[in-house]
Parts: structure tokens; sequence; C-alpha cells
């Protein structure tokens, strides 16, 4: 069980962006301040990174499906976060 670890590239391509992340207004899901950046496992059309911005509340309730299809997620310090559980007591993301 478990998701494989991110590769070295996307590793590299989420710790660069994650100023982007810290400075963003708005998630791509809603109005709210993303909290965490998701990797999508597919690349565009022009081989670079699929890239979401997800609030708490949007991240908590997709995460199962995100693991599932195999997208990784990092946090604003641009480190990956963990597939498996989310800590209850980060319902301060809330
Ligand atoms: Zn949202």
């Amino acid at each position: 069980m478990g998701a494989p670890d991110p590769s070295p590239e996307i590793t590299a391509y989420a710790h660069a962006r994650r100023m982007a992340l810290a400075r963003a207004d708005r998630s791509c899901c809603c109005p709210a301040k993303p909290v965490v950046m998701t990797i999508m496992p597919m690349a565009s059309a022009q081989g670079e990174p699929i890239e979401l911005f997800l609030c708490g509340h949007h991240y908590r309730v997709s995460r199962r499906r995100l693991a599932e299809i195999g997208a990784v997620v990092f946090d604003g310090d641009g480190l990956p976060l963990p597939v498996d559980p989310w800590p209850v007591e980060v319902g301060a993301f809330a």
C-alpha cells in the first residue's frame, strides 16, 4: 500500500513552484486561499506538469480520489504530503 514517492523531477518542480502557491490568492477549485499544490499524473500537451492549487477543504474531500489516480500533493513548503490519513487534528485548515 501507499503511493510511490514522487519523482525527483516532480519534487524539484513543486519546490520551485512553492512561492507561486504562497502568492496565489485563490485556489483552482474555489475562491479560498490554496494550501496545497497537486501535480497530476499526466503532463500537458507541452510536456509541462499539470498543477492544481487546492484549498484545505477541497483537498480533504478529494485527496482519496487524487491518490487513486496517482496525483501527488505538496504542501506550502514544497514537501510531499503523505497520501494516508490526513491527521484529524489538522482541521485548522477548514
Ligand atoms: Zn476549494
